[in-house]
């Protein structure tokens, strides 16, 4: 099938603002990238964007930024990857039948600029001239619902979609510039509703007010996978100016590993299928 084709290519060196996010358009040198670490067991990690305006607190991704300003200031930027799209076109000579592909391990590929540029979308569109990939797409955000109709044409693919509270409140804290609790349940609600393979995924496991409404608010989407993955207080690192807020709302839940572990079992018991950190997020 064919689609229109997006034209960001040729904006190298563009830059706008988005809300709180310097947005600057570059070229990067390659866009498939073979998976390693935590994602080793895929075949390549796919990142449109580098950098990401969700800016969560305890996001790891930002300790891989290329420099400590960008790190400290990590939700504040943002790097469109603006021959994306051109330099995926150029592995058409090599097909990816069979390949695991990880969308996205060190950005959100859904993030607000997207719903203008729409280039997570194009590169939906192009995998699908592919034939044959395996991918994971993992999301905080709702936009996904938009590019159903493109996910629906996959063989193989699974949405992740995080949601690491039933607390708006933490919520805010952690994940101040991410959908809402609501909105993303909603959202995944939808896709696995229009037949796509979802899971969502609790990474980290945040402070949780009611583990027993949680769980069953999140099984009433229909969605039989889901991962979980500790956030443990000690070793938190905080990347944005919200580290005394976070620190007090961990203290009050007192969310070291025993209080983890007292969740865990609750939602262990309602939850049959809960992969459990790097084995939950095994390729499909
Ligand atoms: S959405 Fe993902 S990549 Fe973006 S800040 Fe949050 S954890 Fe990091």
């Amino acid at each position: 099938m064919k689609y229109k084709q997006l034209n960001i290519f040729g904006n190298e060196g563009r830059k706008s603002r988005l809300g709180k996010t310097d947005i600057e358009y570059k070229s990067a040198g390659s866009i498939l990238t073979v998976a390693s670490g935590f994602m080793a067991d895929y075949d390549y990690t796919l990142n449109p964007y580098s950098g990401c305006s969700f800016g969560c607190t305890y996001c790891y991704a930002a300790f891989f930024s290329r420099n400590k300003e960008k790190m400290d200031t990590w939700g504040e930027w943002l790097t469109v990857k603006e021959n994306a799209l051109s330099l995926l076109q150029k592995k058409r000579r090599k097909p990816l039948i069979n390949k695991t592909i990880y969308l996205s391990s060190v950005t959100d590929p859904y993030q607000p600029i997207e719903k203008e540029l729409e280039l997570t979308r194009s590169i939906l569109k192009e995998l699908l001239e592919f034939h044959k990939v395996r991918l994971v797409i993992q999301t905080r955000s709702a936009l996904i619902t938009r590019d159903i109709d493109l996910l629906k044409e996959f063989d193989v693919i699974q949405v992740n979609m995080t949601i690491t509270t039933d607390s708006e409140r933490i919520r805010k804290v952690f994940e101040p510039l991410c959908t809402g609790n609501k909105q993303r349940i909603n959202a995944i609600k939808e896709i696995h509703a229009s037949g796509i393979q979802c899971c969502i995924t609790m990474t980290p496991l945040l402070p949780i007010e009611n583990p027993e409404k949680f769980a069953d608010e999140l099984l009433s989407t229909g969605i039989t996978r889901y991962i979980i993955q500790p956030f443990h207080k000690d070793k938190g690192k905080f990347v944005r100016g919200t580290r005394d807020e976070a620190l007090k709302i961990l203290d009050e839940f007192n969310w070291g590993d025993e209080e983890y572990q007292r969740v865990l079992s609750i939602m262990r018991k309602k939850i049959p299928n809960l992969g459990i950190g790097k084995t939950g997020f095994a390729p499909i």
